[in-house]
């Protein structure tokens, strides 16, 4: 009898075959990890000309600019409560923090090739999952809003535990976002408001797009009540623009309505002393440029010429 296991031809997922497209094509690097990739220069001024139609929309709301780093501070991260709704996503910074003979024994595991990373211990760092996150607690230590509200305008890189063979779905990506905070009111306004922005926007770089309510992906059995409480009160929107699959769009834009979420948990007032509510509107900009690859091509020279001067005109 023959032991050798045959030769069954593995089946691509559309994914997977569109990520060697982006290899092939010199748009994406291989690292060697799912979700983590190197970016051409094409990839990039895709994504520079999206953050500027972005700052095109939203330029005249004079939001505050701040660009946080890709780590936020674990006293805060444990704070945020991030760990009761998604463990999973999570990634902490560790670190070497042992004497000499530790260090002996981590050479030692390396060489064996054993797990040396026994030897690391928890810095006061946590990779950031979302750009809005060290916002809250940086605005409530500012004292009570404005009667207006504040706007701020972020861009951070991200980390989620995800690792996909999607493109689409990366462990380091970067999301822009626009944050309201201030009363119901405005923070609905803002909500609704870049829901019109953002498809008129997408609608404008010649891409098919829908808009759904959607929930995030809470971790549990508990999780899955947030979840669906999330989907039935519309807290959350998601833009979606078909890039690997027509059946499971993928979204490029979110639009969350927190209510008094992080207002209550971080004590942000408004000027009447309410707790504040907060929405945020976030832009995958990988996604985006993804997106746009996909339905115009790997040749930005031979994209649509609406297309282009929107981008670059
Ligand atoms: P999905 O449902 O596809 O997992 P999400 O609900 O987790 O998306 P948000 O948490 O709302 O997405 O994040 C804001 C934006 O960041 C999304 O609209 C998307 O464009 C982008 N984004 C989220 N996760 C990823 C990822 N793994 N890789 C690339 N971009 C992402
Ligand atoms: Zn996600």
């Amino acid at each position: 009898m023959n032991m050798h296991a045959r030769n069954i031809p593995v089946q691509k997922s559309a994914a997977e075959e569109f990520l060697d497209q982006l290899f092939d094509a010199g748009i994406l690097f291989d690292t060697g990890v799912d979700g983590l990739y190197g970016r051409s220069g094409t990839f990039e001024n895709v994504i520079k000309a999206f953050d500027n139609l972005v700052t095109k929309f939203g330029g005249d709301d004079n939001a505050t600019p701040i660009h946080f780093p890709p780590g936020i501070a674990r006293r805060l991260f444990e704070k945020s409560g991030y760990m009761k709704s998604f463990p999973q996503l999570a990634g902490t910074v560790h670190s070497f923090m042992g004497g000499e003979s530790d260090h002996c024994t981590l050479l030692a595991e390396l060489e064996a090739g054993s797990d040396w990373t026994s030897q690391q211990a928890a810095t006061e760092v946590v990779l950031t999952p979302a750009a809005c996150y060290p916002l809250y607690p940086t605005v409530a230590k500012r004292g009570p809003l404005p009667a207006g509200g504040r706007l701020y305008d972020l861009q951070s890189y991200c980390f989620r535990h995800e690792p996909s063979k999607d493109p689409a779905r990366m462990q380091m990506f970067r999301m822009r976002e626009f944050v309201r905070i201030g009363s119901p009111e405005q923070v609905r306004a803002f909500r609704e408001s870049w829901l019109e922005r953002g498809q008129e926007m997408m609608a404008s770089l010649g891409v098919p797009l829908t808009v759904d309510v959607a929930n995030d992906p809470f971790f549990g059995r508990a999780g899955k009540m947030m979840a669906n409480n999330q989907r039935d009160t519309g807290l959350k929107f998601e833009l979606l623009i078909p890039v690997t699959s027509e059946e499971k769009p993928t979204a490029c834009l979110s639009f969350n309505y927190h209510q008094n979420h992080f207002g209550s948990l971080w004590d942000i007032r408004t000027s009447d002393g309410e707790e504040a509510h907060t929405a945020c509107v976030g832009f995958g900009m990988e996604r985006v440029a993804l997106a746009l690859f996909k339905h115009h091509g790997p040749d930005i020279d031979a994209w649509p010429k609406a297309v282009r001067d929107i981008l670059w005109g």
